[in-house]
């Protein structure tokens, strides 16, 4: 089981199963919602992934249309983002997790919006949008 939470800490998750498989994103909206060069996301089943404390903290702004992202108000950090067309899907971020997640990163996606800023260093595949690997749900 993993457990996270936001920097305030009023907020609190835990996931009970596998996540799926994690990137990196460089896209514009998780630069603009990380402060930074990109996010470090994975998915997790929504049965799986629970809000344990702070509920009542937690808002939804709808970054594309049907697309959310849920961050804390008292302190802004993200906690997971969903989209209507795919119900059975939080996707959460690898940094606000109190333990090893086990997974690492496969990829980078949309690195045709990269920040000018920044370099890949690794030898990770790099795709210029969005790209969807096996489902290894
Ligand atoms: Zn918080
Ligand atoms: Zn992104």
């Amino acid at each position: 089981m993993l457990e996270g939470g936001c920097l305030c800490g009023g907020v609190r998750f835990r996931v009970t199963g596998k996540l799926g498989p994690a990137v990196y994103c460089h896209c514009k909206q998780c630069q603009r919602a990380s402060g930074s060069a990109f996010a470090a996301n994975a998915p997790a089943r929504t049965r799986y992934f629970e809000l344990t404390s702070g509920d009542d903290l937690v808002s939804e702004y709808e970054s594309s249309p049907g697309k959310y992202r849920a961050f804390c108000r008292r302190c802004g950090s993200p906690v997971y983002s969903r989209r209507d067309a795919d119900p059975e899907i939080r996707r959460i971020r690898l940094g606000t997790l109190d333990s090893d997640p086990q997974r690492r990163p496969l990829a980078h996606f949309w690195v045709a919006s990269k920040a000018p800023w920044h370099s890949i260093n690794d030898s990770l595949p790099q795709y210029p949008e969005d790209f969807v690997p096996e489902k290894s749900r």
